[in-house]
């Protein structure tokens, strides 16, 4: 399997190259040159697998050469065996159209957790004899950071630089990763929000692909969803869940709470591979930039509004890119003209193959604090579920959605990472799994920095050469 960037003119790579690269050097994403199918029968067969084996059939088509089928069914043996429930992502029925697809059964208790275990793996059997160490940098509004830092702790020939907003993410979120103390985890608090330390992250890779800047002499690889690696393994668990519930002969709707517009990209792969997939419903919070562009074309960023959902509170969300790249007729530059274009104006409309692309399988929806709150109520009271804000907002959209088919939501959180907002909505404080350990008694270690590209890049470069 051959990968190209959606902006054209970065070579074109294989997957271990595009796995260790992460963003394209002419600022675009990596994507399959084609997409792989697969038939009803292959669907059909995957009745009764086991989620290791479903990630197999799966993988297999995008990893190419890369890996041996029993090479990439070791890693995913090995990274999923760390989580707590023997089904991985075990499905939960709400009521008689609704259920939850619970993906916080990982070491961070967020969905991330399903792809960086993996991508972590990928990344050290990939460095396995190369003769410089890759330094990992990231943005994170919580859980990639604590995902990826726990996936990446003390593993050889990698390090990594993780930038948080400060003070923009939960208590548990900020343990969860400053108090891993291995030697190649640097943890960053910005002055900022999370767009702008994501934002230094893309211009970090801008002047390293420049050949420029005190970054020169780094290999540097990205963690963020911008990584096709970690796209790839989320596409596993819409078949997984799909499979459960009838699929291939019944279609199933999906409702994902977005910010980045990976996990729900990871869906419409899926789709493309052959998946009946009904309907992916977008459900953003208030920060509602996917659903106002899903809506009526307008792709324009507002200042973020800081809400309960953490993780969702984007407005630039770097994977639509993918999207538009795909139902644009995958022409790079058209794509690059139309992401300069917003980069200058924050704004951009989208084209007519896109806006009606995009409709036939996406609905936006935009979920306030109350019918968030309402939903978590909801599944309190009516299914005896104590669910996260996130998973809330996605919960809340597809019983808006009055879909004729089962309706699995995302729970993208496990309850007790955001345990304040969860004992607001329903009075029940969810206690964390044991898994988790003594978090709040753990020495913390980070380093505080203007949102500055001289001061990150300036600390990037000169702890990355200690
Ligand atoms: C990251 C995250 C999201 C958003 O996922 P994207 O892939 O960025 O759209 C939603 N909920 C939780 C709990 C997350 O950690």
């Amino acid at each position: 399997m051959r990968y190209q960037s959606t902006r054209g003119t970065a070579p074109i790579l294989d997957f271990r190259d595009a796995t260790l690269a992460g963003l394209a050097s002419d600022g675009g994403l990596y994507v399959p040159e084609t997409w792989p199918t697969l038939s009803r029968a292959a669907i059909a067969d995957m009745a009764g697998l086991s989620y290791v084996e479903t990630a197999v059939r799966v993988m297999l088509p995008f990893v190419g050469d890369a890996l041996g089928e029993d090479e990439l069914r070791a890693l995913c043996t090995q990274a999923y065996g760390r989580f707590s429930h023997d089904a991985v992502t075990p499905l939960v029925q709400l009521d008689r159209r609704q259920w939850l697809l619970e993906l916080f059964h990982g070491p961070t208790l967020a969905f991330k957790d399903v792809a960086l275990q993996l991508l972590g793996l990928l990344f050290e059997r990939f460095l396995t004899g190369a003769d410089r160490p890759l330094t990992v940098i990231g943005a994170t509004s919580g859980d990639t950071g604590s995902a990826a830092i726990d996936a990446l702790a003390g593993r050889e020939r990698v390090e990594i630089f993780m930038l948080h907003p400060r003070g923009r993410v939960s208590d548990v979120q900020r343990r969860q990763m400053t108090t891993v103390l291995a030697p190649n985890v640097h943890n960053i608090a910005i002055e900022g929000d999370f767009d702008d330390a994501q934002g230094l992250v893309k211009a970090m890779f801008n002047a390293q692909a420049a050949g420029d800047g005190p970054l020169g002499h780094l290999r540097l690889s990205a963690v963020n969803s911008i990584n096709w690696a970690r796209l790839m393994a989320q596409v596993v668990y819409y078949f997984y869940a799909a499979v459960r519930l009838g699929a291939p002969d019944r279609a199933v709707a999906f409702s994902v709470p977005t910010g980045n517009f990976g996990d729900v990209f990871a869906g419409y792969v899926a789709s493309r591979m052959g998946l009946p997939v009904a309907r992916l419903i977008v459900a953003t919070n208030v920060n509602d930039i996917l659903a106002r562009a899903l809506a009526t074309g307008d792709y324009s960023a507002r200042a973020v509004v800081a809400t309960p959902t953490p993780s969702m509170d984007i407005q630039v969300s770097s994977n639509f890119e993918r999207l538009l790249f795909d139902l644009g007729g995958r022409d790079g530059q058209a794509i690059a003209a139309q992401m300069a274009g917003f980069e200058s104006a924050k704004a951009m409309q989208l084209t007519n193959a896109q806006r009606e692309g995009a409709s036939a399988l996406f609905t936006g929806t935009r979920v306030d604090l109350d019918d968030m709150a309402l939903a978590m109520r909801w599944a309190c009271e009516r299914a005896g579920q104590v669910i996260d804000p996130h998973t809330a907002i996605g919960l809340a959209a597809a019983r808006a959605g009055d879909l004729d088919v089962p309706v699995v939501t995302l729970a993208t959180a496990h309850p007790a990472k955001f345990r304040d907002a969860v004992e607001r909505a329903t009075g029940v404080r969810p206690a964390l799994p044991s898994r988790v350990g003594d978090l709040f008694e753990r020495e913390e270690r980070y380093e505080t920095l203007p949102a500055t590209f001289d001061a990150v890049a300036g600390y990037v470069a000169v702890t990355a050469a200690r």
